[in-house]
């Protein structure tokens, strides 16, 4: 396993269409691999999720796991490793849902972003096998969060309010909900 340099706000790769993988491609020791790395570097970084383009790798591929006492994002339940392969993202319930977000990719930061409260989302896992799953709150930014990655958008994109785009420190200070502890990125 090895961590990978993850590209940062400002690097093409991150702008660009992701390309879908055939399941032939999903089940080699190349892809395996890719995984693996994949879920080393989000843990390393404390991230909840990572789409491949953030590692160079521009194919439709994320990574989403995190537990109950995330230090980023305490407090939001926990979800097991999932492995998407060609995700799809439907909105369930237009319904608004605000949550600061913050992005490996643009390290250092927390902006406010408002998206779709419910969605279901269908993918590939590990085998190839067809999956569907639902997810609200939370869950669900981080499906849109990691899948906006393969078309290119990163969630400053998605930021209605310019005044709530911050610094770690600055949102502790003036914007983070009374109580909240502000951890290190
Ligand atoms: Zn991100």
């Amino acid at each position: 396993m090895a961590i990978r340099k993850v590209a940062r706000l400002g690097h093409p790769v991150l702008r660009e269409k992701a390309r879908e993988l055939t399941r032939e491609e999903i089940s080699t020791p190349e892809m395996r691999r890719l995984v693996r790395d994949m879920v080393e570097t989000m843990h390393e970084y404390g991230g909840v999720g990572l789409a491949a383009p953030q590692v160079h790798e521009s194919v439709r591929l994320a990574v989403i796991q995190f537990e109950a006492d995330n230090e980023r994002y305490e407090g939001e339940g926990k979800q097991p490793l999932l492995v998407l392969f060609n995700a799809r993202v439907k909105v369930l319930d237009a319904t608004l849902s605000g949550f600061w977000e913050g992005c490996l990719s643009v390290p250092g930061l927390r902006g406010y972003v408002e998206r779709p409260s419910k969605v279901e989302v269908s993918y590939l896992d590990e085998r190839g096998k067809p999956k569907t799953m639902q997810a609200e709150g939370f869950l669900a930014t981080v499906f849109q969060h990691e899948l906006d990655h393969l078309d290119g958008v990163l969630y400053v994109d998605k930021i209605a309010d310019k005044a709530k785009l911050a610094f770690i420190e600055e949102y502790g200070r003036y914007h983070a909900p009374e109580g909240e502890d502000t951890p290190p990125e």
